[in-house]
């Protein structure tokens, strides 16, 4: 009998990731064939994970760590110009022991006002994102590559983003996830340190630089960003993103979306 609760929440969530695999789709649902799934490289963790920070951390103490960085270093930040025109800084969020971590470029004007990542349009689609994939904002982590608006949402220079990488740096040492995803030009190229653009980036998993002890060897993937998507709004674009998320799903053992 305590199990209702827990199926009906299940088929809540199950009917909840279908719409929204729909919904980003933008047609009908057709389940992939487990054997029509791409190949994943079977390197779900950091190949140096064990040297990690965040390897041998609870949840608990990787939260007090991330909280200490953003109260005691980034909120009060002047390490770059962006500090001067923005009304919130914003480290990221949700959960500290994810095994995904998404990366975006920085701040628009909805994360500045509210001082979270990815609420506003381009974060509504982020959200559905996730839920497609069957998983919640609250079960990942999302952050930025700077931690502060650059004005009238250009991207961040590259003196601004050396100015920040350490944050960043650290964030992946003390959550030590599976997977990145990195969305967008300026995260993948500045994580993957290559001049090749997202098109030809997306779609397949590369591992991350030693761009921090132990960070060598992470799965990274590759995807449009989702305010590239809302622009170009395509069948193409939109399945080509839920099968960049589909491999990631693979990669850290979420199950494939059932038939029905
Ligand atoms: N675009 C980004 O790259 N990051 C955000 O947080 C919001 C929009
Ligand atoms: Fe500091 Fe990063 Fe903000 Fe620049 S963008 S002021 S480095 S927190």
């Amino acid at each position: 009998m305590s199990d209702a609760p827990s199926d009906y929440d299940q088929l809540t969530a199950a009917a909840r990731q279908l719409v929204a695999i729909e919904d980003l789709l933008g047609a009908p649902f057709m389940p992939a064939r487990p054997d029509s799934l791409p190949p994943v490289e079977p390197q779900a963790g950091p190949a140096t994970g064990q040297a990690l920070p965040g390897a041998s951390m609870t949840r608990e103490q990787k939260a007090d760590a991330l909280a200490e960085m953003d109260s005691r270093e980034v909120k009060p930040c002047t390490k770059c110009a962006l500090c001067k025109g923005r009304t919130n800084t914003v480290f990221g969020e949700s959960d500290p022991d994810a095994d995904i971590v998404f990366i975006g470029e920085g701040p628009g004007a909805d994360e500045d006002a509210t001082g979270r990542p990815f609420v506003g349009r381009a974060g509504a689609l982020l959200t559905r994102m996730i839920t497609a994939m069957g998983l919640s904002r609250q079960q990942v982590f999302i952050t930025n590559i700077v931690k502060c608006r650059p004005p009238g949402n250009r991207s961040p220079a590259p003196d601004e983003v050396a100015a920040c990488w350490d944050y960043l740096v650290r964030q992946l040492q003390i959550i030590a996830p599976k997977v990145i995803v990195t969305m967008g030009n300026p995260s993948t190229q500045t994580l993957l340190d290559t001049r090749v653009g997202i098109t030809r980036m997306r779609g397949t998993f590369r591992e991350l630089p030693e761009i921090g002890e132990a960070l060598g060897g992470i799965a990274v993937m590759p995807t449009f960003h989702p305010a590239y998507i809302l622009r170009q709004y395509t069948p193409d674009n939109r399945s080509k993103v839920w099968s960049d998320l589909q491999q990631v799903m693979a990669a850290v053992g979420l199950p494939a979306p059932d038939a029905k």
